[in-house]
């Protein structure tokens, strides 16, 4: 407890110091900064001034957009998707910020969807698959409103956490799904698995062509030794929240959000931004390591069968395309340097000894 709360002094020193050289921002830079990211997808970080919060606001409209673009998803399936991809970056708040550690979110029910997985970075990167992209629309009324059914797409199942810090084996966590809804399954998670008390939500709301018009979510933590009466004003303030779609589709920015969540009356401050984009590092080298994998009698059928050897990527779509030739030099190419690693290794056992 002791150390989270010297970590938020740390984090407030930052700020304070960031503060202090800071240069008041003229109009137009605050216009052209507002401009910039209007369109763009990101988190913002804030904490109250003397509380162990913190609050997390993702706008990820344009992430979730292109990933039912992407898996050609229908407005069900991309809905599911939007929210799992929230879901997952505000859990990306467990990583390093900046850095390539990865976490991985997979929802996985007896629901039409069958499962969806996405992984982001700590540079706020976000690729994902969904099992099942072609889901009907399920709604609901809630308080006279029609809502989107998520939780009967996902059914009843499990939420797995893989989290790879870049030290050997990754972290997996497993809960039960406790309602199919996703936000609270993530909160859920959190308590149990992470021992942080969070509360979370999530809101994508799809336009009448059934394409993403808006994805989003908050979340807020206590980090251990929060006052009772900062608590109560958090806990008022999150009952007070409108849905999240709903302050997206008004135009409102993140930093509104996180603001709204954590009250003037707890001095409030931005900590930092990160922006988040749809992206897959797949490439060249990762596919050719593949092809040099495959069983001969394999490659044999498929050029029995085809001019080309083709491999898509699951996670962005992008098609390798390989002749016989390709496929041969390929193979030789990666045999000759698996050849002469093997060379060095040998070298150094020898040195050893
Ligand atoms: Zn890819």
């Amino acid at each position: 407890m002791e150390e989270k709360k010297e970590q938020h002094q740390e984090k407030e020193k930052t700020f304070q110091e960031f503060h202090d050289w800071r240069k008041p921002i003229d109009e137009q830079v605050k216009e052209d900064l507002k401009g910039y990211f209007q369109d763009r997808d990101y988190v913002v970080m804030a904490v109250p001034k003397e509380e162990p919060l913190r609050a997390w606001v993702v706008k990820a409209t344009n992430t979730a957009r292109t990933a039912q673009h992407i898996h050609n998803l229908s407005p069900m399936a991309a809905a599911v998707m939007g929210r799992a991809i929230v879901g997952a970056i505000l859990l990306s708040s467990l990583i390093k910020h900046g850095s390539d550690q990865k976490i991985a979110l997979k929802i996985e029910g007896d629901g039409p969807i069958g499962y969806v997985y996405v992984e982001v970075d700590g540079k706020g990167r976000v690729r994902g698959l969904v099992k099942n992209p072609d889901v009907p629309l399920f709604t609901k009324e809630v308080n006279g409103r029609t809502k989107l059914d998520i939780a009967k797409a996902v059914g009843n199942g499990t939420l797995t956490v893989i989290k790879d810090l870049g030290m050997g084996k990754p972290y997996v966590g497993v809960v039960p799904l406790v309602s199919g809804e996703i936000a609270e399954d993530i909160a859920y998670y959190l308590v149990q698995s992470e021992q942080i008390p969070s509360a979370v939500g999530i809101g994508v709301k799809l336009g009448e062509n059934g394409q993403i018009k808006v994805a989003g979510g908050w979340m807020v933590q206590e980090m251990g030794g929060t006052s009772e009466k900062a608590l109560q004003v958090i806990e008022e303030a999150v009952k007070k929240l409108p849905p999240v779609s709903d302050l997206l589709e008004q135009g409102k920015r993140p930093e509104d959000i996180a603001l709204m969540l954590i009250p003037k009356e707890l001095n409030p401050h931005l900590l930092g931004l990160k922006e988040i984009e749809y992206y897959c590092p797949c490439n060249e080298d990762m596919v050719k390591g593949l092809v040099a994998g495959l069983p001969e009698d394999e490659i044999e059928k498929i050029f029995n069968e085809n001019e080309f050897m083709e491999i898509t990527c699951h996670f962005c779509g992008k098609v390798y395309r390989y002749t016989r030739d390709e496929v041969e030099k390929i193979k030789k190419e990666l045999s000759k340097e698996k050849e002469e690693n093997s060379t060095d290794e040998g070298e150094k056992s020898k040195d050893q000894s």
